[in-house]
């Protein structure tokens, strides 16, 4: 299913926010606590965004607070480099978690102290067998598991075991704790889960003290009932998880009771939304890094120059529902769109240059005309652009043998240059190779502004630079990564979309924008949205496309 009609959510209402209006009504909690709990494997997607915008916004809504806390039980896989951008990425975003920062491992001297409580009540055990033989004991769903010949264990000896796992004793994989619940259980994460493993592994944050680390299911719930969060929302693939975080939080003596709600996660067409795709991806140079403008990051979103608003308002839209379901990329287009076409300021830039001589321009003779910032911002204000005898134009927007239906410039036809005058097309150069190489054109004085005294009308009007008074720049074309709508997460080297970046060396932009150092999103007019790229240098500064103009998505809604 595809979704692209906005749901509850635009009324500000869905089904998790009625809950804890419920909650608070009922005197059940006073006071809501969420938290947005990351793992910091990777870089933060615009998955995530959703779950920030959801835990950060009903801390907002309804005057509770959200924590973050990063979920580092895997010091494998944890570095330091991913808890700083998430905390960037997060700010980005427009939250705040104040004064509460936590880690999961700030809690792992606790979560040892109960393990310890679990095994003296006959509730964990430790297992001897392999990895392999767990997972083939486990059995299958429609297979009930088998008990491990460690199960029953006493409990001086599971005690004695756990705490030679936790001085460093036995190599990685030699034991596991396990939860001893019900290996007939129809829930496989019942059938009595591994609550710690052996990692002899350096942490970022407790270094080198631990040699067994929890499992996230031991970890997490723990950890939320340590915090006091009152609603624990996570994504549906750990519906199936709340039994056991449940079970855990009945028999540990916890200071109290989070309630578990799933809800759908994001996914939207030609897009990957997993941490392990993304990773290869940067991993195996498909893109430039995680702050690629091509990637679903919210890093890539910020280098792109999407504002924070656009992805916040695309969040607000497509709502939180129970369902899994697809959301159209075209949507968070929209959204895009719709904000910087407010925002953004026009420029012009010609991404293929094509010079034209105005023959009958006075040569040396330079003009100052007057260009508008914002067509529907006066207080935008505008800007002077210099007209002269020589020129550059879109090699696009001239065609030597047109078909019909092109208006723009071909000999004999008149355009207008906008902002400038009439022209119309007398000659064309070609070089040895037969290629356009410079346009010989008229201009018509009486049109200074871009409109005939005597009525007559053109059908083009088309973007210009002026040759001498621009500069050079570099544009960056992305378009999707994938090209196909649903990329396949297992073999998505085969989807990538060989076009997704086109380098523009050559281009040319207002000398106002190539001096200016500013991030805002300029709107270069019939091209798109761009913004200055951090790879710019003194001498050439660097435009990476936000978004073109086109908006198909609009469309294909008005036609339902
Ligand atoms: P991935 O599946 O991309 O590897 P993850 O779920 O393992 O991501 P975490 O760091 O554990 O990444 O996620 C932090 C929070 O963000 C979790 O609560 C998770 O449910 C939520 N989240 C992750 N991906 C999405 C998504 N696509 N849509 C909504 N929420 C998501
Ligand atoms: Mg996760």
């Amino acid at each position: 299913m595809t979704t692209t009609e906005p749901t509850t959510a635009e009324a500000g209402r869905d089904f998790i926010r009625d809950i804890v209006q419920a909650d608070l009504d009922s005197g059940k909690h006073s006071r809501i606590v969420t938290r947005f709990p990351p793992e910091p494997n990777g870089y933060l997607h615009i998955g995530h965004a959703k779950s920030i915008a959801l835990n950060f916004g009903i801390a907002q809504e309804f005057a509770g607070k959200c924590h973050l806390r990063f979920d580092d039980t895997n010091p494998t896989k944890e570095e330091q480099e991913y808890i700083d951008s998430i905390q960037a990425d997060v700010h980005w975003l427009g939250y705040d978690w104040g004064t509460d920062l936590y880690y999961a491992s700030d809690y792992f001297e606790r979560l040892y102290d109960w393990a310890e409580g679990l095994i003296k009540a006959g509730h964990a055990y430790v297992d001897d067998q392999s990895q392999e033989a767990i997972r083939v004991s486990r059995g299958t769903l429609t297979e009930p598991g088998k008990n491990s010949p460690f199960r029953e264990r006493p409990v001086g000896e599971n005690l004695d075991l756990f705490r030679r796992m936790k001085a460093g004793e036995f190599p990685n994989g030699a034991r596991v704790l396990r939860a001893k619940i019900d290996m007939a259980s129809g829930n496989i994460n019942m059938r009595d889960p591994v609550l710690y493993r052996i990692l002899h592994a350096h942490h970022p944050r407790t270094g080198d003290k631990w040699s067994i680390y929890p499992s996230y299911d031991y970890a997490h719930g723990q950890s939320d009932a340590i915090e006091g969060i009152t609603h624990s929302i996570c994504t549906l693939e750990f519906e199936d998880h709340r039994p056991l975080y449940e079970w855990l939080l009945d028999k540990l003596p916890v200071p109290s009771k989070p309630r578990q709600y799933e809800m759908a996660r994001l996914n939207i067409t030609y897009t990957l939304l997993s941490k392990r795709v993304l990773t290869k991806l940067v991993q195996d140079g498909h893109v430039a890094g995680w702050d690629d403008p091509r990637m679903p990051t919210i890093a890539g979103l910020k280098r792109r120059g999407v504002p924070p608003a656009a992805v916040r308002e695309f969040i607000k839209r497509i709502g939180v529902a129970k369902a899994n379901s697809v959301v159209d990329v075209g949507m968070l287009e929209f959204c895009i769109r719709e904000l910087l076409n407010k925002t953004a300021e026009r420029r012009m830039a010609v991404l293929r240059p094509l010079k034209v001589v105005i023959e009958n321009y006075p040569e040396g003779q330079v003009e100052e005309l007057e260009a508008v910032n914002h067509p529907d911002n006066p207080d935008a204000g505008t800007r002077r652009i210099a007209f002269g005898r020589e020129l550059y134009i879109e090699q696009d927007d001239f065609m030597e043998n047109p078909p019909k239906k092109f208006f723009r410039l071909s000999p004999g036809n008149e355009v207008r240059l906008r902002y400038a005058y009439f022209i119309k097309c007398t000659g064309v150069i070609k070089n040895a190779a037969g290629e356009v190489v410079e346009l010989r054109c008229t201009y018509d004085p009486a049109t200074k502004g871009g409109n005939a005294p005597d009525g007559r009308k053109v059908k083009a009007t088309m973007h210009w630079l002026p040759a001498a008074q621009t500069r050079p720049a570099e544009i960056r074309v992305y378009n999707q990564l994938f090209a196909k709508p649903n990329p396949d997460a297992g073999n998505f080297v085969a989807d990538l979309n060989p076009q997704s970046l086109e380098v523009l060396s050559d281009a040319r932009v207002e000398v106002g924008v190539a001096e200016s150092n500013s991030n805002e999103v300029m709107q270069f007019e019939r091209q798109g949205y761009f913004v200055r790229d951090e790879d710019s240098t003194p001498d050439k500064p660097v435009f990476t496309r936000t978004i073109g103009l086109r908006d198909t998505f609009a469309k294909e809604v008005a036609k339902g």
